[in-house]
């Protein structure tokens, strides 16, 4: 079990990267607790991969270090780095039996065949492989394969950590769920700091404690699935967790808080002052759905919205408002009032963050 201690890292797949935009890794400074269930999230081609293959010891990063429990990993090859890796797609040896696919990486590090039996009977236990151990692997349905993947990932309980790199892309829905909950289930078990890539963030959600939110080759915020949802660190965080994402609007500083369409803003004094010193002209407010407070009549702070559409979620709606040029969500609970055609919003203060150049105004203090 490991720490995993990635330190000024930064990839280029280029020979001789010219700028930023020729990292797939911005330079970055992360720390995996030991024995902590964590989920990497983000789009497609954010460097999700690249991340797991430069910990797995398959990429040598072109900067930075990884280090395990303060130890620099750089030049271990993938074997004597004590790495579980499973990848999205299945990797087995088709010619041989689903049990001795599973017992590869033990009788690999010599382990007692007595120890391999009771082992392999533990993992095919959880992932329902019994009923197949004695098949060839090439027999096996897509999920089968998948699952005995994992299952080579899982048998050793003496690696430093596994990490997963999208395992359950090919699965059926249904089983994915099963699935997710025997990875939790695992993590419980042995506590094996485990990292589970996706792009998913209800998976991330479902599995991990904390969710490293990776855009742009960079992790832009690490948190619990509340502090992501609560307070985004950064305007993709705001967008990319929730459902629907967090409204933003294009701000300019005026006397007490910020405007946008002859809207009027206030803001708190401190975030007031950051915004007045700031010479960026990239200032954005954003609030959830959740948290837009809506009327049926004029209130002393609230803005008149036209309502667009209403849709019903059975526990929750969500209303399509436009405010302005904009187009905000609210949400509200199935026994609230739900108005018409016209609505009034407020934008509670606890729940108004702004943003500049993308990022948090106020930063993480809490
Ligand atoms: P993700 O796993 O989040 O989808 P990747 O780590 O696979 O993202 O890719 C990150 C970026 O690096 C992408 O822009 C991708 O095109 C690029 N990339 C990935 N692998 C290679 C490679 N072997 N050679 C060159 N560029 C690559
Ligand atoms: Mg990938």
């Amino acid at each position: 079990m490991a720490e995993i201690h990635l330190k000024s890292l930064a990839h280029s797949y280029a020979k001789n990267p010219q700028g930023e935009d020729d990292y797939a890794l911005r330079e970055m400074n992360h720390v995996w607790e030991q024995g902590g269930a964590f989920a990497l999230l983000g789009p497609s081609g954010c460097g999700k991969s690249t991340l797991l293959n430069i910990i797995s010891g398959l990429l040598t990063p072109s900067d930075g270090e990884v280090l395990f429990d303060g130890k620099p990993v750089n030049h271990l090859p993938p074997q004597e780095r004590n790495i579980a890796q499973v990848f999205q797609f299945p990797v087995i040896y088709d010619s041989m039996t689903v049990f001795d696919n599973l017992a590869f990486p033990l009788r690999n590090m010599k382990v007692s065949e007595a120890k391999v039996i009771s082992k392999v009977h533990e993992i095919a236990e959880i992932l329902d492989l019994h009923p197949v151990l004695k098949k060839k692997a090439k027999n096996l349905s897509a999920d089968e394969k998948q699952k005995v993947s994992m299952g080579r990932g899982l048998v050793r309980d003496d690696v430093s950590a596994i990490l997963f790199d999208e395992p359950l892309t090919v699965i059926d829905p249904q089983l994915k769920w099963k699935l997710r909950r025997k990875l939790k289930q695992i993590h419980e078990q042995f506590s094996i700091t485990m990292i589970y890539v996706t792009h998913d963030q209800l998976e991330a959600s479902t599995f991990a404690d904390k969710i490293a939110v990776m855009y742009g080759g960079q992790i832009v915020q690490f948190g619990t699935p509340r502090e992501l949802f609560e307070n985004p660190n950064h305007t993709f965080v705001g967008f990319f967790i929730g459902s629907p994402g967090m409204n933003f609007f294009n701000v300019t500083p005026n006397k007490t808080g910020v405007e946008f369409e002859g809207f009027n803003i206030p803001l708190e004094e401190n975030v007031k002052k950051i915004v007045d010193q700031s010479t960026s002209e990239n200032i954005k407010v954003g609030i959830r759905p959740e948290f837009v407070h809506v009327w049926n009549k004029p209130t002393e702070d609230a803005f008149a919205c036209d309502v667009k559409h209403v849709e019903d979620l059975g526990t929750y709606k969500i209303l399509t408002l436009a405010l302005g040029s904009y187009v905000i969500k609210a949400r509200l609970d199935e026994d609230d009032f739900i108005p018409e055609r016209k609505a009034y919003v407020s934008f509670p203060e606890q729940w108004l963050k702004v943003y500049i150049d993308e990022y948090l105004v106020g930063g993480l203090e809490e």
